[in-house]
């Protein structure tokens, strides 16, 4: 027997349920449609700079796994190499016709396709922006890793030969650098967001091309790759866990220690 509180209760819900569930339907559609619009081959009409593409359609391509200096709009400055990355992107894509790969993720939140980009010879262009000091590798998270190993080693490589980005993008080096295990961006040692890191998540690096090497991020805040420097505060030091990972010295006047016979055991963190 229904009472009449019951009845009330149960017509409440009903009618917010029919309120709710077109818009989710209606959602649920777009994001449908979204997922099927995704183009498997398409020319590339502009290059935005050394990680995003805009396709003939229309459509923005984010490349996945990588992340390339900011071209500064509005009267900001460009970061160092980005004029020189976005070169590099036109001359690689412009005007040909790409296959487009995806991962996990098939939008960002702007709504750009994630793709690893392919040419019509196979090169992925993703990893040749890494490879030629254009781009440094940007792990996502946990997200997409199936070519981590091939995008680190590009990258590792290029560092050692100080192409592009490596050989011209050199500013004042902070004592240590505050990585994220969590998001693998890292931080200079007085950048608000390196601070908020909690504990478990935390890894400090004796070297910023340390933390490139291993697939980390600078934070767009705190610039680790530029000249710009914050007050130091050392709150991401954590004594004993300050790491340095190359097992050979990549700019060998700058060290005089000799390279360690073994690789450190931070290494061992990742299954790769
Ligand atoms: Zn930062």
């Amino acid at each position: 027997m229904f009472t009449r509180r019951s009845i009330v209760f149960n017509l409440t819900v009903t009618s917010l349920c029919m309120i709710l569930s077109t818009p989710v339907r209606q959602g649920c559609a777009s994001r449908a449609a979204g997922l099927a619009r995704l183009p498997a081959e398409a020319s590339v009409g502009f290059v935005s700079d050394g990680d995003t593409i805009i396709l003939d359609d229309g459509e923005k391509v984010r490349y996945l796994g990588i992340d390339a200096p900011e071209i500064g709009h509005g009267g900001d400055p460009s970061e160092c190499y980005a004029q020189k990355s976005r070169k590099a992107n036109i001359a690689m894509v412009i005007g040909k016709k790409i296959t487009l790969r995806y991962g996990i993720e098939k939008r960002d939140r702007y709504g750009r396709l994630l793709a690893w980009v392919f040419l019509p010879d196979g090169t992925c262009v993703n990893i040749e922006m890494v490879r030629s000091g254009n781009a440094w590798v940007y792990r996502n998270g946990e997200k997409d890793r199936e070519m981590l190993p091939t995008l680190l080693k590009a990258q590792r490589e290029a560092i050692s030969n100080r192409r592009g980005i490596w050989g011209a993008c050199t500013s004042r080096p902070s004592p240590v650098y505050c990585g994220n295990l969590k998001t693998y961006t890292f931080h200079r040692p007085g950048c608000p967001l390196g601070r908020e890191i909690s504990q478990r998540h935390k890894i400090s690096f004796a070297d910023r091309l340390d933390a490139f090497s291993e697939g980390f991020s600078p934070c767009r805040v705190c610039k680790p790759l530029s000249a710009h420097t914050l007050r130091h505060i050392p709150g991401c030091v954590i004594p004993g866990k300050v790491i340095n990972i190359r097992a050979q010295p990549l700019f060998p006047h700058s060290v005089s220690q000799p390279p360690k016979p073994q690789k450190p055991s931070c290494t061992s963190r990742s299954s790769w």
